[in-house]
């Protein structure tokens, strides 16, 4: 990356670096508006944590997250996509040109894409957070190989609980799957693959109390969600797969969201404020795929770009 040295009346300024990020970038350089990315301290999005993508179409024997990701990061750069690795701290979106600012500095542009993404959710107990980094964690990918020979438990019922309780037992001898409903939520062939996994126990329709350590990991006492009956098993490590929050909290009071902060857009990824885009899964509730986070990216970077014409 080269050193970027216009900070002010950019055409668009992208917060964010993942799928959606990226592809706007890639469109917005195209359409030579040189576009400022603010890609954030970890650059990426949450591809980065993820091992091999097997539905990111062009890719039939599959393509590992961050390489994919880092592909995405030449494209935009090749055609003069300008990224820097900062986060954004602030915006002002209630005058133009709008502002963002990371660090000291404040960049201004005449539109703005947010393509922050969203971020793992937590169970919300003081056990847990008592020992985050301590056994719990939110990414089988980065933590898998420290549980060799171990035991550990996932919590969710999603495909992603089921991705991150297949890949785990490359590692530990025994995965046990946590959720609090006797039904799993996750598509049919990633269920599948998990149930003919033997490494892989299921305990349905519980929910997880506390964990249990003294300054690591050592067990879940569990509730059954009907009985509220209370048990406890052992384990060393607790992986959460139970979903995503929107990373929105930034653009508050500014930019309308729903209830659960997914920014509102129309069909050109257009939010509240006129020439402010947003795209990805800051925005989507539902698909949270790569492919629909940079389909999404490229609309709002086609949309910023027809928005700069049109103020011309
Ligand atoms: P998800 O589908 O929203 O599933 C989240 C799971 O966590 C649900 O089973 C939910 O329980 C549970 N949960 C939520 N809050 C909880 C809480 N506070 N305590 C306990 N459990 C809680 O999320 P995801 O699995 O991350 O998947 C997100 C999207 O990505 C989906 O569209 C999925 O298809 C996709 N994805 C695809 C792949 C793939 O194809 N390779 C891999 C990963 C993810 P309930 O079921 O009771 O609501």
């Amino acid at each position: 990356m080269g050193e970027v040295k216009n900070m002010s009346d950019r055409n668009v300024v992208i917060i964010g670096s993942g799928p959606a990020g990226y592809t706007a970038a890639i469109y917005a350089a195209r359409a030579n508006l040189k576009p400022l990315v603010l890609a954030g301290y970890s650059a990426g999005g949450q591809l980065i944590t993820t091992t091999e993508v097997e539905n990111y179409p062009g890719f039939p024997e599959g393509v590992m997250g961050p390489d994919l990701m880092e592909n995405m990061r030449k494209q935009a750069e090749r055609f003069g996509a300008e990224i820097l690795y900062k986060d954004v701290t602030k915006v002002d979106f209630s005058k133009k040109p709008f502002s963002v600012t990371y660090e000291d500095t404040t960049v201004t542009a005449q539109a703005a894409i947010i393509a922050t993404g969203a971020a793992p959710r937590k169970l919300g107990i003081p056990s847990e957070q008592k020992l985050w980094g301590h056994g719990v964690t939110s990414c089988a990918t980065c933590d898998g190989a420290f549980y060799k020979g171990k035991e550990v438990a996932v919590v969710g019922g999603g495909d992603s609980a089921m991705e991150e309780a297949t890949f785990l037992t490359r590692f530990a001898n025994k995965v046990t799957v946590v959720h609090r409903r006797p039904e799993l939520r996750a598509s049919k062939i990633m269920q599948d693959r998990a149930q003919k996994n033997a490494k892989i126990s299921w305990l349905l329709g519980q929910d997880i109390a506390e964990v249990v350590g003294n300054g690591k990991v050592s067990g879940l006492k569990l509730k059954d969600a009907k009985t509220g009956t209370e048990s406890t098993i052992n384990v060393d490590g607790l992986f959460l797969a139970i979903g995503h929050i929107p990373n929105s909290a930034l653009f508050n009071g500014v930019i309308k969201t729903d209830q659960d902060g997914y920014i509102l857009v129309d069909h050109k990824t257009q939010t509240n404020v006129t020439g402010v885009f947003a795209c990805g899964d800051v925005v989507d509730r539902h698909f949270r795929q790569a492919i629909t986070a940079a389909g999404s990216g490229c609309a709002s970077a086609i949309s910023a770009e027809r928005y700069l014409e049109s103020i011309e």
